[in-house]
C-alpha cells in the first residue's frame, strides 16, 4: 500500500501505539514512524525490540516535523501531553488520540491546539488486557472497528486522510458524535469493564469461598471476568472518571434490570428468566454474525 503521512509521532509506547507502529511499518503507510516514551524504561524497551525509527525523551521533540501526531497515553494524561507539544506541532499538522472516551479529550486537548493544526479524535475498538510497549502486534485492528469522532470545524480532507490510515491497517471506520460515541462505549465496554472488576472484588471478597477455589474452579464466566478485570487500572479509572455521566446511566439501567432479575429468580418467574436469556443470546449471534467474535467453544482457554 503506499504512503499516506511522511512521519507519524506515537506519543505513549503502550499497547495501542506499539500495535499501530507495527501495523503502520507492515503495511509502508508512512515514511517515517518515531515515539516518545515518559519512562526510561520503556524507552529501553522499545529501542532493544525495534519499537519506532527513533525514540525520544520529549514529546515535543519526537513532534517535530511530523504530519501526523498520535496521543497514546492514558485519557487524563492527554491535557499535559498536548500542552507541551503545542508550540513544537508544525503547521497543518493533523493531531489524533486513541482515547477511550471523546468528550472529555475533546475539552481537554483542543484548546491547546494552535490554528492551522488539525484535530481528529478517533478510537479503535480494539485491545487486549496486557499493556506497554512489548504487548502491541500488527493484527490488532483488523476486521476492529476505528471510531473516528471529528470536532466542529474539522478540515474534510485531514479527516479522510486519517481515515484512509485507519483502512490501511485493517480496521472498518465509522464516523461519530462524541457524545453519543461516549454513550454507545459506556454500554460496550465502560459498564461491562466496571461490572467485571466488581465481580472479581465479590469472588476476593468472599470469606465462605477460599481464593485457590476461586483460582481452580474458575468457570467460563468468571475467568472472561478475570481477564476483563485484568485491564490496565491507571487507563481504566481514567476512563470512569472522564465518562462518568454516560456510565453511571447505564449502571442505573444496568441496576434496574438486575433488581428485575433478581425479583424474578426470588419469585420463581422462570418464564422471565428464559424470554430474558433468549433475548440475549440473540445480541450474542449478532456480534458473531458481524464478525466481531467467533463462535469456537471455551474462547480464550488454549487447547492442548
Ligand atoms: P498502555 O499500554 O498502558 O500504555 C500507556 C502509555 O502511556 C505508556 O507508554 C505510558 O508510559 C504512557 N503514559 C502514562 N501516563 C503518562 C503521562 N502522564 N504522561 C506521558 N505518558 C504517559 O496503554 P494503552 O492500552 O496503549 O492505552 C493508551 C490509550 O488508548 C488510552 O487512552 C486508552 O484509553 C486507549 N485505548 C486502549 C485500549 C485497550 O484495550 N488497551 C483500547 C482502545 C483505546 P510509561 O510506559 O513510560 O509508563
Amino acid at each position: 500500500m503506499s504512503r499516506i503521512y511522511d512521519r507519524v509521532a506515537l506519543l505513549g509506547l503502550g499497547l495501542i501505539a506499539s500495535s499501530l507502529y507495527w501495523a503502520i511499518k507492515r503495511d509502508g503507510l508512512a515514511g517515517e514512524v518515531v515515539g516518545y516514551a515518559r519512562s526510561s524504561e520503556t524507552r529501553e524497551t522499545a529501542r532493544e525490540i525495534g519499537l519506532c525509527d527513533t525514540v525520544y525523551e520529549s514529546a515535543a521533540e519526537a513532534v517535530e516535523g511530523a504530519d501526523l501526531v498520535v496521543l497514546c497515553v492514558p485519557v487524563g494524561a492527554m491535557e499535559s501531553v498536548a500542552r507541551e507539544i503545542a508550540p513544537a506541532l508544525q503547521q497543518g499538522a493533523t493531531v489524533t488520540d486513541v482515547g477511550s472516551v471523546k468528550r472529555a479529550v475533546i475539552d481537554a486537548v483542543a484548546p491547546h491546539l494552535p490554528s492551522g493544526v488539525h484535530f481528529v479524535p478517533s478510537h479503535p475498538l480494539a485491545g487486549t488486557e496486557h499493556s506497554g510497549p512489548r504487548s502491541g502486534f500488527a493484527e490488532l485492528f483488523e476486521k476492529r472497528w476505528f471510531l473516528i469522532v471529528p470536532v466542529q470545524g474539522s478540515d474534510a480532507a485531514a479527516v479522510d486522510k486519517i481515515e484512509a490510515l485507519w483502512q490501511g491497517i485493517g480496521s472498518n471506520t465509522a464516523r461519530m458524535d462524541p457524545d453519543h460515541h461516549d454513550l454507545v462505549l459506556a454500554v460496550t465496554s465502560h459498564a461491562p469493564h466496571l461490572i467485571a472488576y466488581t465481580m472479581v472484588g465479590v469472588a476476593d471478597d468472599l470469606g465462605r469461598v477460599t481464593d485457590s477455589e476461586v483460582i481452580n474452579y474458575s468457570a467460563a464466566g468468571f475467568r472472561d471476568f478475570t481477564r476483563i478485570a485484568a485491564s490496565d487500572p491507571t487507563m481504566w479509572r481514567d476512563v470512569f472518571l472522564n465518562n462518568k455521566d454516560a456510565t453511571l446511566e447505564i449502571l442505573g439501567r444496568f441496576t434496574e434490570e438486575l433488581f428485575a432479575l433478581q425479583r424474578a429468580i426470588r419469585t420463581g418467574d422462570g418464564e422471565m428468566l428464559h424470554d430474558y436469556f433468549t433475548r440475549t443470546r440473540a445480541i450474542r449471534r449478532g456480534i458473531i454474525e458481524a464478525g466481531q467474535d467467533t463462535d469456537a467453544p471455551d474462547f480464550g482457554r488454549v487447547k492442548s
